[in-house]
């Protein structure tokens, strides 16, 4: 049943994807109620209702769940527990079994292979001596990586020499990981598809990414012609994801080109940064896509505005650089409203379109 503009979205999670998808449903007419820890958090600044919970609390949440229509979420790292009982009670989505996934990389990376996708290669790591055996089978060099909680290369350190284990495993503080072998790959791309209920999608064209210390700096479309197998491959198996999970709602899905093709990396069951430029840069932007699966409504085209589309991040102080990014007129500026510019914080990010 199509949940109609004029009924209300919860969004569970208060920062930047939030503050999108707020800003594109209420295009559409709908009205979205933010659940989140922070009562400064920027998505409740251009919501119409807030609601100061923590992820794990039920009954805050349940309460929430009492005053929506539909809800969904906006980062990965919220209890799946809590979200099964508001799914209970009000249409939640993307399913609570995606977002499980996504959170455990071991999980996530079992899943992948069970439906023909092929990660780095990887171990399961839970003690000083599964790393040495770990290191013993995968070799260096390699990333040793929080199963859970992992986020813009957090809970990740980087292992060059067997020796280096006991250092590593200090530095994770003795988490449950994974350690995964360094992939030699020639580019970074995503897929960003969109599903909803009925089953049809709608995949835009995939960008091709740059990262830097793990946090994403730029995302150029289209990814070129290098990646083009890379990319149908990369494709083919989200749209296998999406229909094992009866997915609805955007999923990005990163991967590495490399000589042998996809080697996919993780997957993210939200809207994904390596999106942010189909603000501008699509037809349908994956905010306003996302909203429309979640609410019933039939996807919009996802066809590029222009030849090439340039996302860049503005992290820490290059969100000070706003008023020279506004004498470009090929320039799209988007700030987040967030306090102080911390190094590696996401401020911002900027998206042209170009000839
Ligand atoms: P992640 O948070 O796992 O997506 O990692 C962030 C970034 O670190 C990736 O986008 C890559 O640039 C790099 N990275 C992570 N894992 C690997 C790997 N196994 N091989 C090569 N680069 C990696």
């Amino acid at each position: 049943m199509t949940i109609p503009p004029g009924s209300t979205i919860g969004i569970v999670g208060g920062v930047q994807h939030g503050r999108m998808l707020a800003m594109a449903a209420a295009q559409l007419g709908y009205r979205c109620h933010i659940y989140a820890p922070d009562p400064n958090c920027v998505a409740a600044e251009v919501a119409a209702r807030f609601t100061e919970g923590a992820f794990d609390d039920e009954g805050a949440l349940t309460r929430f769940a009492a005053e929506i229509d539909v809800a969904t979420y906006e980062f990965e790292n919220i209890a799946t527990a809590p979200l099964a009982a508001v799914a209970e009670l009000v249409p939640l989505y993307p399913p609570v079994e995606a977002l499980a996934t996504a959170q455990d990389r071991l999980e996530e990376k079992q899943f992948i292979q069970r439906h023909g996708g092929r990660p780095a290669p990887f171990a399961a790591v839970d003690d000083p001596a599964g790393l040495d055996a770990a290191l013993a089978a995968i070799g260096t060099p390699a990333i040793l990586k929080t199963r859970r909680f992992g986020y813009d290369g957090k809970g990740q350190v980087r292992i060059e020499a067997a020796g280096e284990g006991a250092a590593a495993w200090d530095a994770v503080r003795g988490a449950p990981c994974v350690l995964e072998g360094l992939v030699r790959f020639d580019a970074e791309f995503s897929i960003l598809l969109c599903r909803n209920a009925e089953g049809e999608t709608a995949i835009w064209p995939s960008p091709r990414n740059r990262h830097d210390g793990g946090i994403l700096v730029a995302s150029s479309v289209p990814g070129g012609p290098g990646l083009a197998a890379a990319i149908a491959e990369g494709e083919a198996l989200a749209r296998r994801v999406a229909d094992a999970l009866d997915y609805v709602g955007v999923l990005a899905m990163e991967f590495f080109a490399t000589a042998d093709g996809a080697i996919f990396n993780e997957m993210a069951p939200r809207v994904h940064n390596s999106g942010h430029w189909t603000i501008e840069g699509a037809l349908t932007s994956q905010f306003e896509n996302h909203v429309r699966a979640i609410c019933r409504l039939p996807l919009g085209a996802t066809d590029l505005r222009a030849p090439r589309v340039e996302m860049a991040n503005l992290v820490g102080d290059e969100s000070e650089s706003w008023r020279e990014i506004l004498a470009d007129p090929a320039a799209h500026l988007h700030l987040y409203g967030k306090g102080e510019a911390r190094p590696g914080r996401k401020m911002g990010h900027v998206t042209r379109l170009l000839d």
